[in-house]
């Protein structure tokens, strides 16, 4: 498997609703997501975001753009894949607390 292609790791970080999620091209580098930051686009500390998603959302603050794929990124992008990764894991982890305490 390509390291574009591979499964990253999403922690949880101490604040709410923050993450860190491992590096695609690195292993041993984490980037800082804050799922709340930008009224709910979020933030990273990655270069991506810091110079494209970040022009992208200064554009248009009212609009989220989600990342694309990983081969066919979206120019107009406001998330990173390490906001794309945390969303995900913030869903997944939110939709299995919410069923558990549903009797459906
Ligand atoms: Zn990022």
């Amino acid at each position: 498997m390509s390291k574009e292609s591979r499964t990253v790791k999403v922690k949880e970080a101490a604040d709410l609703c923050c993450y860190k999620v491992e590096s695609w091209g690195q292993q041993s580098m984490e980037h800082t997501v804050n799922l709340l930051s930008l009224h709910g686009n979020g933030a990273c500390t990655c270069t991506d975001f810091g110079v494209r998603c970040m022009a992208n959302h200064k554009l248009n603050p009212a609009r989220i753009v989600e990342y694309g794929m990983t081969e066919k990124k979206n120019p107009d992008r406001t998330r990173c894949r390490h906001l794309a990764a945390a969303v995900r894991y913030f869903a997944n982890k939110t939709l299995k607390a919410m069923s558990d305490q549903t009797d459906l």
